[in-house]
């Protein structure tokens, strides 16, 4: 049986990262992944367009995960609003000394660096495709066995499975699930007069709509409605969708063109409150899954790996209990936090209560119109909420690559 120091399942963009950690500091790890790297239903590595905050960004600069040539658009203000409602609030970077909250990048274009960074790794065994079935904790070792019956050893195991995550289901770590019944679909436009790096979130009374810039002018449509709702929109002509984009978010910016291919996501909230077992700990969407209103979601897993990083350096052995219950201590109100705020937020703007929709208008108003509380969301849209693990911490180059 080969043996490994930690094994990660799944190789998705936390577990990924994870590795390439962990494997920096000398750790033998191997990456077990279901689907074959340059599938085209690889989930983890689609045409999505994510905001990469700050913090993360410098996670993955750390790591050496944010070569030259990955393509990142900078988003350095970000317009929130509330289609038939007032409360208005634009938030500029430089207000908060900063050059940028965060970039976009697409989801395929970090998976190929991740990719070529696991491929490459001195401690790193990728075992692809090929998935986890079941696993035993014996002693001071936990067996894994894999669908192709092949079977490991190592002192911990990662869930990085995402959020069907058979480890959490074989370790029988309780999580609470949500549907939200709506579900999020995704694709690119031209913009003719789109601003520099200017990200928008509108709320609307059927579910949020978030615009986010890409390079040459295109922007990525993040549109969130009832999943009925989001089935018929995908079967729209290019023009008609065109024409309820516009709609939907209240001008066009000088005019909307060339669609791109549409995909979608059916929505959950997912809550593990203590993901750790004996020699298991989840991160990711495999611990947590988020709303995508406000772009937390792996934003979230990234803190999880360096969290984890932080909780294992410089033990001899990663998977004993009192480091596991340390990092589940220590992450526990960040995953608390970002879990409700995207919860409440997905819930606030779309809730049919007049009430509510006035109170939201009014949230807005009040975040515009007191500079503590956009400072406090402007420092929670940047991803720096205490602890601040090392890897996000760690002062960007001189290369301008990082965040300022
Ligand atoms: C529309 C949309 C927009 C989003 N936008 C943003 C954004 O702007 N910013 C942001 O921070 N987040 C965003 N998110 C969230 C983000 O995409 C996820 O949080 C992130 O992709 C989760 O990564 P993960 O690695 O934890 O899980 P996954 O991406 O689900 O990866 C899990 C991996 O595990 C593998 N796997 C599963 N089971 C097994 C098994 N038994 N054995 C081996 N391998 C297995 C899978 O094949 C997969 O590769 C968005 C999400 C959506 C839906």
């Amino acid at each position: 049986m080969k043996s490994f120091d930690v094994i990660v399942n799944g190789g998705g963009l936390a577990g990924a990262t994870l590795a390439i950690a962990l494997a920096r500091q000398g750790r033998r790890v191997a990456v077990i992944e279901a689907i074959a790297r340059n599938a085209p239903t690889q989930p983890s590595y689609d045409e999505r367009s994510l905001v990469i905050n700050a913090a993360s960004l410098n996670i993955l600069k750390s790591l050496d995960l944010l070569p030259v040539e990955l393509e990142r658009v900078p988003v350095a203000r970000i317009e929130v609003n509330h289609a038939g409602g007032f409360g208005y609030l634009t938030l500029k970077a430089s207000d908060f000394g900063r050059q940028q909250f965060g970039a976009v990048i697409v989801a395929r274009e970090l998976g190929e660096v991740l990719n070529q960074a696991l491929t490459s790794a001195d401690h790193i065994e990728l075992i692809c495709p090929d998935s986890l079935v079941d696993f035993a904790v014996r002693e001071d070792r936990v067996e894994v066995r894999l669908a192709s019956d092949q079977r490991l050893s190592a002192r911990l195991l990662v869930g990085a499975d995402g959020n069907r995550s058979t480890v959490r289901e074989l370790a029988a770590l309780p999580c609470q699930v949500h549907d939200y019944g709506e579900s999020a679909m995704v694709f690119n436009v031209q913009a003719r007069l789109a601003p520099p790096a200017t990200a928008w979130e509108r709320f609307t009374s059927n579910g949020p709509l978030a615009l986010l810039p890409l390079a040459d002018g295109r922007l990525g449509v993040v549109w969130i409605d009832s999943s009925a709702a989001i089935a018929e929109a995908l079967q729209w002509t290019d023009q008609r969708l065109l024409n309820a984009l516009s709609d939907r978010f209240g001008q066009d910016l000088g005019g909307f063109s060339q669609p791109g291919r549409r995909a979608s996501y059916p929505l959950v909230r997912q809550r593990t409150p203590w993901p750790v077992a004996e020699r298991v700990v989840l991160v990711g969407n495999a611990a947590n899954a988020v709303h995508p209103v406000s772009a937390q979601g792996l934003n979230l897993g990234l803190r999880d790996v360096g969290g984890l990083v932080d909780a294992v350096t410089g033990a001899p052995d990663p998977g004993i209990h009192a480091i596991l219950n340390r990092y589940a201590r220590d992450r526990q109100a960040d995953q608390d936090a970002t879990v409700r705020y995207t919860d409440t937020l997905a819930r606030a703007f779309t809730n049919p209560s007049r009430l509510a929709a006035f109170g939201a208008g009014l949230g807005l108003a009040a975040h515009a119109a007191w500079p503590t509380l956009s400072a406090r969301l402007a420092q929670a849209a940047m991803g720096f909420r205490e602890p601040v693990c090392s890897l996000a911490r760690t002062p960007p180059q001189a290369s301008g690559t990082g965040i300022a």
